[in-house]
């Protein structure tokens, strides 16, 4: 058994790295200390097609199989975890317009998402439903030819800058999702500051009071807002965070080389020192296992196997522990530099803790994984 990328996926690796070392890498730091996403990099990335990576060609979209797909979730997150988080919850997004969303729903969003004309946002969690996401408060409550949404979303990536909403809420005890748009009278966004990690992701917190949401963007049947819907979605979130702590466990690597190549203590390049050493090869090791367990993801997904669900719980899982692990032991090499704005390490450090909560936290991913084995004895 080999795996080798098909040569159009290693061009658009190609492609994906390029864009990464000339755009994104070197502002990384200057984004996350201002906790702002310039919209110029947000149009390049929708001019190169990344943000319609998951539409389908035949609607708009660059039509990425899976792998491509999570090559370029990785290229991104290997640059900046805000950035990826953005290509996260505006594919959650058209993902989910594009799987469960009627005629009317996939003519009016698709193409401008594909486009970057509307940035997509992702509001589940809230103030006191987040693991628990099946506690959530917000209600839907019908009213003529529309619903009236009541509740409160917190911590939605990019919501104070998105234009498209996918809010969940109950109507009658039954889960339901809603596409809201913006401007709608009754929605309130309120930018959440100061985060440890991701910081250039533009959180914010949504009120909704009232807010009058017509029936027809009512997206997926009642009763299945949770089960299917954002349940699908966040398969798709979970796929993309693998490939983003895969991103920062390279970017981890490549500093650690560089750095432990040039600076010397006792007489010697950090390198050659054995405990620097065994940080790298571990390092380098859960790089590898990480990327392979999200082909493996991937390929399922690509393969239409119902098993690529699990299979991605396992590669966010492993991806995003080793990350953590990868970063600080990237912070340990570069010893005071390390804890220092001037080196990119502590925003490895920051961003991926962010990876080891979203997306289903370590201990919910633990549980599930250890439940689904217990299924299969
Ligand atoms: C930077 C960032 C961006 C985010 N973006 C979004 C977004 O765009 N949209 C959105 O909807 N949400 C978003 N979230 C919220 C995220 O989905 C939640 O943080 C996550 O689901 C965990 O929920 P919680 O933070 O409320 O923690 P809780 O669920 O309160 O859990 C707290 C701790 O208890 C542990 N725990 C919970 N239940 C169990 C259990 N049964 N057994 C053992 N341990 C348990 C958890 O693992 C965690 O360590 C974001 C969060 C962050 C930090």
């Amino acid at each position: 058994m080999q795996i080798k990328l098909t040569p159009q996926q290693q061009e658009a690796l190609a492609g994906y790295t390029a864009f990464v070392d000339q755009h994104v890498l070197p502002h990384a730091d200057a984004w996350d200390q201002a906790e702002h996403t310039p919209p110029e990099i947000i149009a390049q990335m929708a001019r190169h097609g990344y943000l319609g990576a998951v539409v389908p060609a035949e609607r708009g979209g660059t039509g990425s199989d899976f792998i491509t797909l999570g090559l370029l979730h990785g290229a991104i997150g290997r640059g900046c975890s805000s950035l990826r988080s953005l290509l996260t919850v505006h594919s959650m997004v058209a993902f989910t317009i594009d799987k469960w969303g009627s005629r009317e729903h996939k003519a009016r969003w698709l193409p401008a998402l594909v486009s970057g004309e509307l940035i997509g946002a992702f509001g589940l969690s809230e103030p006191a439903a987040g693991s628990d996401a099946a506690r959530i408060q917000t209600t839907a409550v019908a009213s003529g030819e529309s619903y009236l949404l009541n509740g409160h979303k917190k911590w939605t990536t990019y919501g104070e800058i998105a234009d498209l909403f996918l809010i969940f809420a109950t109507s009658d005890n039954k889960p339901v999702a809603f596409l809201v748009e913006r401007d709608t009278p009754g929605l309130e966004i309120t930018p959440i500051r100061g985060m440890l990690g991701t910081r250039a992701s533009q959180l914010a917190e949504l009120k909704l009071t009232n807010c009058e949401v017509p029936k027809s963007n009512r997206i997926g049947g009642l009763g299945f807002g949770l089960a299917l819907v954002a349940t699908s979605a966040l398969d798709i979130g979970r796929y993309s965070v693998a490939w983003g702590s895969v991103g920062i466990l390279q970017a981890c690597l490549d500093a650690s080389l560089a750095y432990t190549r040039s600076r010397e203590q006792f007489g010697a390049p950090l390198k050659d020192h054995q405990l620097i050493q065994q940080m790298i090869a571990n390092m380098r090791v859960n790089h590898e296992a990480a990327r392979l367990l999200c082909y493996q993801a991937g390929f399922l997904k690509d393969t239409a196997d119902p098993d690529t669900v699990i299979q991605t719980w396992m590669a966010k899982y492993f991806a995003s522990t080793h990350a953590m692990q990868a970063a600080i032991d990237a912070v340990q090499i570069h010893g005071a530099n390390g804890c220092s704005p001037d080196y990119p390490v502590q925003r490895y450090f920051r961003d991926a803790k962010i990876m080891e909560i979203i997306e289903g936290s370590n201990q919910i991913q633990q549980i599930t994984i250890a439940n689904d084995a217990q299924r299969l004895v």
